[in-house]
């Protein structure tokens, strides 16, 4: 309140860092479960893949973008998500800390509200799951596409290696240091055809969910709907006086159906299909 800020101790406050992100940069909060592996264990959830804490993490993902009508794509994989910002967020005066602190618990509570519609046969116990959050500028789309195809790049090696280490291990009925040493060195091919012959799977029908991992983001069916953003086409920031403007493009954004998919998007099909998404 005013009386405190002008108290005889309000000179601390100048002690704080002002963290504001720089303009014209799309801003990524990754978040991540904390001590993830260990919740596995302890909730006995399946390997490589337990699909319904794949779920949890999806539904959680989704609330945080219908919350936040300024993410314009999420990606999730694993126990990980990355929430993208359109470049021309003013949320928070763009303050890295607030839209990570932000992000991560919106996020850490939907995880641990929606626990039990997933998981009605696991009450959720002490430590419950936390995330942490942190905020990455990309000052171009081309790099900001090159980070999310590095996560889904991720998404699918750690995918083909746990598919393969896992199936050797339940039903190769090797040991974990065994199969561990038998994996290292191999390349993607060699790991596709231990599956096919050893085991008889073809890595390529495993479903969509795991090996992609999953997309968030907001569909406007009318191409036209979307008119943009609060940049001026120079790149400079568009002024104040443009506040009814992005106003309309706010509501515009609350309007937009919030689409989920197991899709590529490291190639240009996805953003050529989708062109909104990045405009
Ligand atoms: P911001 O998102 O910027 O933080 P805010 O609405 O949360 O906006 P704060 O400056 O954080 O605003 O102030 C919190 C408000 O909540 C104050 O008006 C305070 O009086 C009110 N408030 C906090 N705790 C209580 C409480 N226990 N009972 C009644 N009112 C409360
Ligand atoms: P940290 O706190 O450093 O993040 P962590 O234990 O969370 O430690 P990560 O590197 O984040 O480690 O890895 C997450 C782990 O959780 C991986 O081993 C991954 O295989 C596992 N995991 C994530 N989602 C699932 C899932 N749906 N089913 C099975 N295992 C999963
Ligand atoms: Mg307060
Ligand atoms: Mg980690
Ligand atoms: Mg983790
Ligand atoms: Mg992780
Ligand atoms: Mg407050």
């Amino acid at each position: 309140s005013t009386s405190m800020a002008n108290s005889e101790y309000g000179y601390v406050r100048n002690f704080e860092q002002w963290d504001a992100l720089p303009p014209s940069n799309w801003i990524v909060v990754r978040i991540d479960g904390r001590g993830f592996s260990k919740l596995c264990k302890k909730y006995d959830f399946e390997k490589p893949n337990d699909k319904r804490a794949l779920i949890l993490m999806n539904a959680a993902a989704i609330e945080v973008v219908r919350s936040l009508v300024d993410i314009v794509l999420a990606y999730g994989q694993s126990d990980e998500y990355s929430f993208v910002f359109h470049e021309s967020t003013t949320l928070f005066e763009r303050r890295a800390a607030k839209l990570a602190t932000t992000v991560a618990t919106a996020f850490t509570a939907e995880y641990c509200m929606q626990w039990s519609s997933v998981f009605p046969d696991k009450p959720l116990e002490r430590p419950f799951p936390t995330s942490d959050g942190r905020c990455v500028c990309y000052p171009k789309r081309k790099v900001l596409r090159d980070y999310l195809s590095w996560r889904q790049a991720d998404c699918h090696i750690n995918n083909l290696y746990n598919t393969t280490f896992w199936n050797m291990v339940l039903k190769g009925e090797m040991g974990n240091a065994e199969a561990e040493q038998a994996l290292k060195g191999t390349v993607a091919s060699d790991k596709n055809e231990i599956l096919f012959s050893r085991f008889g799977i073809n890595y390529n029908n495993e479903p969509l969910i795991y090996r992609k991992g999953t997309v968030i983001y907001r569909a406007y069916d009318d191409h036209n709907a979307h008119d943009g953003n609060a940049s001026t086409s120079d790149g400079k920031v568009a002024d104040p006086e443009s506040r009814t403007q992005m106003e309309k493009e706010r509501k515009k954004r609350m309007k937009a159906r919030v689409v989920l998919e197991h899709v590529d998007i490291i190639g240009d099909a996805f953003w050529d299909a989708r062109p909104y998404i990045l405009a």
